[in-house]
């Protein structure tokens, strides 16, 4: 856990590093949104939460697809770059930690101005529903208890019980961005020699690491990331607040730290995972796999993406000290 934890730093620092040298010079400068990095969750050896009848990897990629398709034809002029294409894991690779580390370090490379993970959710129960047994009746009786001289009658209960099917309910969107808590222990992390350990073992990295124990490159570092999740959240609530008047159940936007998240913390640049509905819920699997559903949640997609980058591109951003 800590190692990923530290792995994940990397790409992150990289990219501020890189940022706040390039940037140095230019005083003030206008904001644009040329690449946006679109990653279907799972794939290949990885299918993901499954559902009744579809798995959670190829619904994602199907409309993963359908959103970049519909960034290119409303932005000609922007790069879409995806993670996968096919139902494989991304980059080909075989396990989880190397899929994810790809998904990160494609984005990074790609230099990527947002990142906007696709994904289903799952209750964790069966999909569709499941049996239970339980209680059905209860006829009061009398019960003899105790020996000899103690032997009483006291009053009771007859229990008979049934099988009944619980239908899996969960349902709606989330949205979720990494956890802004975590920048400070990120910043932290990199004094840790496991850090460079980590690093070398990779075999990727032949490159200088910032060095966080200037004070004044610590505080950059921690600027930016901030600055980063100040736009992931912006462009979360506006995803979510679409899905809403679609009339889909917003959950919200969210924050949690586990494998799922991993990308989102990895990323050098303002990322968000969107839960597009719960694949178990027998009713929104078949609304994730129809043409109808899937063209509303591009839609969706669509419009808070132009706002968020109508946002960002009508500001002038100054520097980061
Ligand atoms: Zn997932």
């Amino acid at each position: 856990m800590i190692k990923r934890t530290l792995l994940v730093l990397f790409p992150v620092f990289l990219s501020i590093l890189l940022l706040s040298f390039s940037e140095k010079d230019k005083p003030v400068q206008k904001a644009t949104i040329k690449t946006l990095i679109v990653d279907p969750g799972h794939g290949g050896f990885d299918p993901g939460a499954r559902g009744l009848t579809s798995n959670e990897a190829d619904v994602s990629l199907e409309v993963a697809l359908k959103f970049g398709r519909a960034l290119k034809e409303e932005f000609p002029e922007l790069n879409v770059v995806y993670t996968r294409t096919t139902d494989i894991g991304a980059g080909g690779k075989k396990t989880k930690k190397e899929d994810l580390y790809y998904r990160a370090n494609l984005a990074n490379e790609s230099s990527g101005d947002l990142f906007i993970s696709i994904h289903c959710n799952s209750s964790g129960k069966r999909a569709g529903g499941w049996y239970e047994r339980v209680v059905t009746g209860k006829t009061p009786i009398k019960k003899t208890v105790g020996k000899g001289k103690k032997r009483r009658t006291v009053n009771s209960y007859k229990y008979t019980y049934g099988t009944v099917y619980r239908e899996n309910t969960a349902h709606g969107t989330e949205t979720y961005i990494w956890a802004l808590s975590k920048n400070d222990a990120k910043v932290n992390s990199v004094n840790k020699m496991e850090y460079y350990g980590e690093i070398d073992s990779s075999g990727t990295m032949g490159i200088q690491l910032p060095d966080p124990s200037d004070p004044a490159e610590k505080a950059r570092m921690l600027i930016y990331a901030q600055h980063f999740f100040r736009k992931s959240l912006n462009l979360a609530d506006l995803v979510e607040k679409e899905f809403e008047a679609s009339g889909r159940l917003s959950r919200g936007v969210k924050q949690r730290n586990d494998e799922g998240i991993w990308v989102l913390q990895a990323t050098g640049m303002p990322s968000i995972l969107v839960e597009i509905g719960f694949i178990t819920n027998k009713e929104e699997e078949e609304y994730l796999n129809s043409d109808k559903g899937q063209k509303e949640i591009v839609e969706d997609l669509m419009n808070a993406f132009r706002v968020y980058k109508q946002k960002v591109e009508s500001k002038t951003i100054s520097t980061m000290p």
